[in-house]
């Protein structure tokens, strides 16, 4: 499911490729994925337009339209942005296209229709709308607007990390990884945590995060990328902890599935 390192990723290939470059078609072959917004109305304001500017806020993609407006990419559970020559084969799951005039196609492809794409007015507005919190990898979200974020909550830290509305970006995978490098318990209450547990689990929070996103994450072989020691490879049946090698424990915690250590976590 794509996170924040993974979105971060697909920025990058729509900075690389797409930007400036004249849209000739607009091809939409899922309309479901575009919500309420007509494919109409939504291949009119491309056609014929450029990207200018790309922008990631949390899970969600956007890119300025040089008429006006931005276009919005959420990636739900399955989703993913691939840049292709027109003489590629579309990629599989396809929902829409945009081709451009130099030979180039940006395609978002989603296995499962959940996600969107769509067109806002103002991007800050739109964040705004959608209750987005601070971006996890803000430089202004330091280590003080993360303690008044999360300060006093009662809930369990998995949750507390994962709920956009406070901090953006956060996701079940990437949370379990920045909880087993934190020696944390999923299921442990927020208010609890002392406050040298709070602070390592912030700097774990932006560490797991850069670097998976300098180690290609959004890329399919970045599985092959990550760094020895991390606990995401071992996320599934009969995964070890990479530390100590014992079972993993599995369990929910609000609702969400959470993979940890019972040794080095104590949950
Ligand atoms: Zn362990």
């Amino acid at each position: 499911m794509p996170e924040l390192p993974d979105v971060e990723g697909f920025k990058r290939v729509l900075a690389k490729n797409a930007l400036h470059k004249t849209i000739e078609r607009v091809v939409v072959n899922d309309a479901r994925i575009l919500g309420q917004l007509s494919v109409r109305t939504f291949a009119s304001r491309l056609r014929g337009a450029m990207l200018v500017g790309a922008r990631r806020h949390g899970k969600h993609l956007m890119a300025k339209v040089d008429r006006g407006g931005w276009l919005t990419l959420h990636f739900g559970l399955t989703g993913a942005l691939q840049f292709v020559r027109s003489r590629d084969e579309e990629p599989p799951f396809t929902r829409v296209r945009l081709d451009f005039s130099d030979d180039g196609r940006l395609a978002y492809v989603n296995k499962r229709m959940i996600g969107r794409v769509g067109l806002v007015e103002d991007a800050a507005v739109f964040i705004a709308d959608e209750k987005l919190g601070p971006d996890a990898l803000d430089r202004r979200f330091d280590f003080d607007a993360f303690r008044n974020a999360v300060r006093g909550s009662k809930r369990d830290v998995k949750s507390v990390l994962m709920d956009q509305e406070i901090i953006s970006g956060i996701g079940n995978i990437y949370s379990d990884e920045i909880l087993f490098q934190a020696r944390i318990d999923p299921g442990e209450r927020m208010d609890k945590l002392a406050p040298a547990q709070l602070e390592r689990l912030f700097l774990k929070m932006r560490e797991v995060l850069k670097t998976a996103i300098a180690r290609g994450a959004g890329s399919e072989q970045f599985i092959e990328r990550m760094p020895k020691g991390w606990l995401l490879p071992e996320r599934g049946k009969g995964g070890r902890c990479p530390r100590c090698r014992s079972p993993l424990k599995v369990f929910k915690v609000g609702g969400r599935t959470a993979y940890c250590c019972p040794r080095c976590q104590g949950c």
